[in-house]
């Protein structure tokens, strides 16, 4: 995915974080304002998100522009969530072009994103992949090692194809974990909660810009930084 966001804290409606603000996840889709890959997000959407008593995510994806999806525009406004998981999609070249492509992926009770890439041929063949697109594989990764270990895997992966990039986000529902490997991340905490995106939705002088080669955890108590560089570590 080419740029992504996070929520956790009060709930929100979902136009609310996806459409409304001035640099949305919508306006990013096609005139994103940080991106450093590809110029525009038309090749997909998707949003993950929970409501209480129920562990196991919702999900509405598509394969076409988020611009074009007048039914979300239409419910948006009227589901909430604590907890959301969103991103557009620009495909890298030679992934296929099809809604199970799309992030977020689930193991039924995580939701993964991944903004970057990564050469399929170091990652272990995941027979519980959606998609043979290289996030779809790398989120089956993750998943089967335990999101917990985020940190872990990517350095691990980064090690054997030095040319990925890496910028992943993942939630269970109760907290954000999200890593800066190659491309921009931001992060804003609020009163009401706290936001991780590819990039500012707004200009909250807020949002902080996460360094590269972060892992980022964002849980109800406030957001965390570990560097992923050896000996690194730090908060905020
Ligand atoms: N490699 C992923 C895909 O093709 C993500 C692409 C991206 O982050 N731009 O969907």
């Amino acid at each position: 995915m080419c740029r992504h966001l996070g929520w956790l804290g009060r709930p929100r409606t979902l136009a609310s974080l996806l459409l409304e603000p001035p640099s949305s996840l919508l306006v990013q889709s096609w005139a994103p304002r940080r991106q450093r890959y590809g110029t525009v997000n038309a090749d997909g959407w998707g949003v993950g998100f929970y409501v209480s008593d129920r562990a196991q995510p919702a999900r509405w994806r598509s394969a076409r522009p988020l611009w074009g999806d007048a039914s979300f525009a239409s419910v948006a406004p009227v589901i909430s969530s604590g907890c959301v998981l969103a991103a557009v999609r620009s495909a890298t070249v030679g992934m296929p072009l099809e809604e199970s492509a799309v992030a977020p992926f689930t193991d039924g009770h995580w939701l993964l994103s991944h903004n970057g890439r990564v050469d399929r041929a170091v990652l272990p063949p995941a027979r519980d992949a959606e998609s043979v697109v290289d996030s779809a594989l790398l989120a089956a990764l993750v998943f089967d090692r335990g999101p917990g270990a985020l940190g872990e895997t990517v350095v691990e992966v980064a090690r054997r194809d030095p040319a990925a990039r890496l910028n992943l986000l993942a939630t269970d529902g109760t907290r954000l974990l999200a890593t800066t490997w190659g491309d921009t991340l931001s992060v804003l905490s609020t009163p009401d909660g706290s936001a991780v995106a590819s990039e500012p939705w707004d200009d909250d002088p807020g949002w902080i810009d996460v360094p590269d080669r972060y892992l980022i955890e964002v849980t109800p108590d406030g957001v965390s930084l570990t560097s992923l560089a050896p000996d690194g570590q730090e908060s905020a």
